[in-house]
């Protein structure tokens, strides 16, 4: 597994200060670390636990998921308070599998799916289901493609990050 590790050092503002080993195609230095997030839910989470890490000055560790074309990762977000208000976060690779099927990313088709966030599973009917199955066995996805989508939170992936906001208020 490669090794991958991403820093962000945000202002009290949630405004980007630094970053290490971000590769982007504009420099974000001054943008708002929200500017990315589409899901408004997933903000309002993130932004509250922010907030309580800066009040008590205690990190808080979570785990999401971020895919690629090959590969399923599992990352862990760790968020370190320091002086002033300002934000270390730490995102780093701690487990990748390999998909079942290559996915190709750059090409999509027309119809719009709902993608969780935090999980990256993408909304079939009521339910929430890895691509990999999606593309197996409902044939939904021509060619691998991955479909249009937007990005939305799941009820597990909410309840989880709640959950461990309460645990982390204890
Ligand atoms: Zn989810």
């Amino acid at each position: 597994m490669e090794e991958l590790i991403q820093e962000y050092l945000l202002d009290k503002d949630n405004n980007i200060i630094d970053t290490k080993n971000v590769i982007y195609d504009k420099n974000l230095l001054g943008l708002n670390y929200f500017d990315f997030a589409d899901d408004l839910t997933l903000i309002k989470i993130l932004k509250d636990i922010f907030k309580k890490v800066r009040e008590k000055r205690k990190i808080f560790i979570t785990t999401y998921r971020c895919d690629n074309e090959k590969n399923m990762r599992l990352f862990e977000l760790e968020i370190i308070p320091l002086n002033n208000g300002i934000l270390k976060l730490i995102h780093k690779l701690i487990k990748e599998t390999n998909r079942s099927i290559e996915l190709d990313l750059e090409k999509r088709s027309s119809e719009l799916f709902y993608l969780c966030a935090w999980c990256n599973r993408i909304k079939v009917g009521d339910n929430f289901i890895e691509i990999d199955d999606a593309v197996n066995k409902l044939k939904m996805l021509e060619y691998n493609y991955l479909p249009k989508f937007s990005h939305c939170m799941c009820e597990e992936c909410k309840e989880k990050l709640l959950n461990e906001m309460e645990d982390f208020d204890k």
